[in-house]
């Protein structure tokens, strides 16, 4: 049997995208910054002006395409996983750690990939703030919101991480 032993774990690896993301999420993603209110505000008016939806969905859907891969589920996962798509970069849609059938760092549906856990294990250390949402469960992906803008979904409360934090709020 072949020994894990001398497998070096490289961490911390964080690529310029991964910063990038850190710092649009701390200053746009996050509940009562700036960023937050005014993308909350343009979400809530996109919602009665349908051809300007439209046109917001065509932006996001091509940045999140080259950045991520994104195949639109509708219901986003990247913060939760380190921004990598679960759904284009695990063959099983994981979204709360490796399903167990993971050798060597390698994926057992297709052994020519890495697991896109052990990515997220490698790009996420103890001391970071995401780390702490390793332990935190993430629901299965919700199939309604498939081929709908996840911005959109999470500006107004659509999708599971806005439903978290309201719920978290004692809100329904
Ligand atoms: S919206 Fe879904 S498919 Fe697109 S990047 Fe996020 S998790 Fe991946």
């Amino acid at each position: 049997m072949k020994s894990n032993r001398n497998t070096k774990v490289k961490r911390n690896k964080k690529p310029l995208i991964f910063q990038i993301n850190i710092l649009f999420h701390r200053y746009i993603f996050t509940e009562g910054t700036v960023g937050y209110m005014t993308f909350k505000n343009i979400y809530h008016i996109m919602e009665k002006w349908k051809s300007g939806a439209t046109v917001l969905y065509f932006f996001e859907r091509q940045i999140k395409r080259v950045l991520f891969d994104c195949q639109e589920c509708g219901d986003c996962a990247l913060f939760e996983v380190a921004y990598l798509c679960p759904m284009s970069k695990c063959a099983k849609f994981q979204r709360n750690g490796p399903c167990g059938g993971t050798k060597n760092g390698m994926c057992e549906a297709d052994d020519t990939k890495r697991c896109v856990w052990s990515l997220v294990y490698e790009r996420l250390s103890p001391g970071d703030d995401m780390y702490i949402l390793l332990k935190d469960y993430v629901p299965p992906v919700d199939c309604s919101l498939s081929k709908t803008s996840s911005w959109a979904n999470f500006f107004l409360g659509r999708d599971h991480i806005s439903k978290k934090i309201a719920m978290s709020k004692g809100e329904k």
